[in-house]
């Protein structure tokens, strides 16, 4: 595994339109999961929910993928919510990263996970599977998300309890963060799954919509296209079958250029 480049190794190399940022803190959280945060470069402008190309000099190549920024638009510094590939030509790198070494980064985020795409509503659902959370870890921390919906349901399903770490740590952020949590209230509801350990919430995400108990143990009613508007990020396959079950209720999908009561994008390609 070649060490991750420090800025100067590599200075006179870094292509236009990308951006050097220098890693600032590393959190591991399992074998396969971790997070980083960086420096945001000065003139960079995102949406809270979009994602930008990240990426990495491997030997004298730069290698990119698409990553969510995991912070909102607000904050001084950058963070992404990764996952750790064995021999992943990105990921199997970047999960060696430190302090002061230089992730790079291209200059123009997109995505559809962002709250212009949906029309107005009472209640946002952000159903993810895995780090399909990130898209969500930043709409949580933008006050815009609670100014726009009167409650925020936030659901993350992974295999293994020890995955769920990261989503259960954001939420611990925002109720100790002095102006968030007073933004936040009880707004935001958190309602994290595993699908392979035992565990007071257990099962996919589509099945505890379809048989009905995300919205008892939530205390909601069901699916109202009136009232709820949702996001959805994971895998192909739990895109479409979310997908499905939104639509089956009666809701339809939206996009930038117009607007509707639901909005999805894939966690990876796979
Ligand atoms: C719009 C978009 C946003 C994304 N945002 C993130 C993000 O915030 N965090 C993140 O870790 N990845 C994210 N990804 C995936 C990311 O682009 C890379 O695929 C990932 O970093 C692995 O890169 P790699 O080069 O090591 O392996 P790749 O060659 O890219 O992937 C190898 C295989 O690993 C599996 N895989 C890749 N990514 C994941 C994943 N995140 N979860 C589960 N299995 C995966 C797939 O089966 C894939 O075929 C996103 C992808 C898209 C399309």
């Amino acid at each position: 595994m070649n060490a991750p480049a420090k800025t100067e190794d590599f200075a006179i190399k870094i292509p236009d339109g990308v951006y050097a940022e220098t890693v600032l803190s590393v959190e591991h959280y399992t074998d396969h999961l971790f997070r980083f945060r960086m420096t945001r470069p000065a003139g960079f402008r995102f949406r809270s929910g979009e994602f930008a190309m990240i990426g990495l000099m491997v030997g004298e190549k730069p290698i990119y993928r698409a990553y969510s920024i995991a912070s909102p638009a607000w904050d001084e510094e950058l963070e992404f919510f990764s996952i750790k590939v064995p021999d992943g030509p990105l990921t199997s790198h970047l999960q060696a990263i430190k302090p002061g070494d230089t992730v790079l980064m291209r200059k123009k985020p997109t995505g559809t996970l962002v709250l212009d795409a949906l029309t107005p509503g009472r209640r946002l659902y952000m159903f993810s599977t895995g780090t399909g959370i990130a898209p969500f870890a930043s709409l949580i921390r933008d006050p815009d998300t609670y100014e726009k919906f009167e409650e925020v349901i936030l659901t993350h399903t992974c295999r293994d309890v020890a995955e769920l770490k990261y989503g259960f740590d954001l939420v611990d952020e925002i109720r100790n963060h002095e102006f968030l949590n007073e933004i936040v209230g009880d707004k935001l509801k958190h309602y994290a799954t595993v699908t392979r350990e035992d565990y007071p919430f257990q099962g996919r995400i589509t099945t505890l919509i379809e048989n009905g108990k995300l919205f008892a143990d939530l205390g909601v009613p069901a699916l109202d296209p009136e009232i709820d508007r949702g996001m959805i990020c994971g895998s192909s396959a739990m895109l479409k079958d979310t997908k499905e079950l939104l639509e089956k209720a009666g809701l339809t999908e939206g996009a930038n250029n117009k607007p509707a009561e639901f909005v999805i994008e894939r966690a990876f390609v796979g």
